[in-house]
């Protein structure tokens, strides 16, 4: 960072999954990314660990930046779950156990000394394709996020649709099947039990355990545990099962989009989030799902479209909101 001219008004912008931690430091009048880093999510540490290791990690970056004469003005955090935007605490996040309630935006401030404002990380992501991504010429539009689990968000009027001080727009709990499988939100059916990396992998297994045949047993059986990077390569590869999964995100996504854009009237989609480069095996099915159970509008008129931004998208997104919100 010591090539920089001093006196530079930075944010910070870190994103809180279920997996890992993306921090990014961004140079806000020119938009660029000056340093990035990556942290792994131990979710059985709990909340008050892992965010004073976060904050531990930061504050020391926050003083070596400083020493190179930049000022951090701004952290922008986007967290997993429903959050109380107005106080910075997490409500409820079905992906990161035990943080209810947590009072994640002051617990920050009290280490880093540093304007902190905490948002939801999808909304993160939506606004950050909005502001430099597949968003851009867009106009309003849901942005979904195929993670750990399912996020979305809706970016409507250059701004992030929000009720009262807490987050909408998640679809991940929209229920796609009556009786199907019990979230970890507590609902049965919900988007997430039939599209998200952790579903995926959750019911490649359990398929596998039922005797299925496929290519994922012998991965199983050598690595003690599948992941959704190899059932996408099974899929590549034209294992039957894989595809038969993708197939069935493929079109949970479609009957939720429908929903949305019926009811909304919003006529394009972003899709991001990890389980977004699985791309070429669930677009083709969400295609021919979607454009029948769009009765109310023309088909051509949906436009879905993959996010632009990659793993920081919700990073940049939380820095730039923090940045940009109006004093809460
Ligand atoms: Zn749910």
């Amino acid at each position: 960072m010591s090539s920089l001219e001093p006196g530079f008004a930075v944010a910070i912008g870190i994103d809180i999954g279920g997996t890992n931690i993306k921090v990014v430091f961004i140079d806000l009048r020119k938009g660029n990314v000056i340093d990035r880093t990556i942290l792994k999510t131990s979710t059985k540490s709990g909340a008050d660990i892992i965010v004073t290791e976060i904050a531990t990690t930061l504050a020391t970056m926050i003083r070596k930046a400083k020493e190179d004469g930049i000022q951090v003005g701004v952290v922008g955090v986007g967290c997993a779950g429903a959050i109380d935007v107005k106080k910075g605490s997490v409500l409820v996040s079905p992906n990161l156990p035990g943080w209810e309630g947590f009072p994640l935006q002051e617990k920050l401030i009290e280490i880093l000394e540093t304007p902190v404002r905490v948002f939801n990380d999808v909304d993160c992501i939506g606004y950050a394709e909005y502001r430099l991504g597949s968003g851009r010429e867009l106009g309003d539009f849901l942005c979904i996020a195929l993670g750990t689990g399912v996020g979305g968000s809706l970016i409507i009027g250059g701004r992030v649709w929000t009720t009262g001080n807490t987050t909408a727009g998640e679809i991940g709990h929209m229920t796609i099947q009556p009786e199907g499988e019990q979230c970890l939100c507590g609902n049965r059916g919900c988007l997430e039990t039939l599209a998200s990396a952790g579903w995926l992998i959750r019911r490649a297994e359990k398929h596998l355990q039922q005797g299925v045949s496929s290519t994922l047993k012998s991965c199983l059986e050598r690595t003690g545990r599948l992941e959704a990077e190899s059932i996408q390569q099974a899929a590549q590869e034209g294992d039957s099962l894989a595809r038969e999964l993708f197939n069935v995100v493929g079109t949970s996504l479609a009957i939720a989009i429908a929903n949305v854009t019926q009811l909304l009237g919003i006529q394009s989609v972003v899709i991001a989030g990890g389980l977004a480069n699985a791309w070429d095996f669930f677009i083709g099915p969400l295609k021919k799902e979607l454009n029948p159970r769009l009765t109310m509008v023309r088909p051509p008129e949906v436009k879905v479209i993959r996010s632009a931004l990659g793993q920081y998208a919700g990073a940049l997104g939380a820095a730039y909101l923090a940045s940009e919100t109006e004093e809460m």
